[in-house]
């Protein structure tokens, strides 16, 4: 399910932790969210929409390193 990323002005505006995250699904993408404190005064932000496991380390073009680590899930360090 999609997270998406919300700040709430009142939060804001009270210098208190402002942003928040609410897993929903697309078609309620759009919906208002209440924050955490329950203020009804929130703006959705477009940085953040994850679906769920694959991004991990800020989408970085690396490749696993070479000779590190290859073999370790081959049974002999039992981390399978
Ligand atoms: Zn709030």
């Amino acid at each position: 399910m999609p997270r998406y990323e919300f700040r709430c002005r009142e939060c804001t505006a009270t210098g208190r932790a402002s942003t928040f995250e609410v897993d929903r699904p697309m078609s309620a993408a759009s919906d208002p969210a209440a924050c955490p404190e329950g203020h009804a005064d929130t703006v959705k932000l477009l940085s953040t929409v994850a679906l769920g496991g694959r991004a991990r380390g800020g989408g970085a073009p690396m490749m696993a390193p070479a000779g590190g680590g290859g073999g370790c899930c081959g049974g002999g360090c039992g981390c399978g």
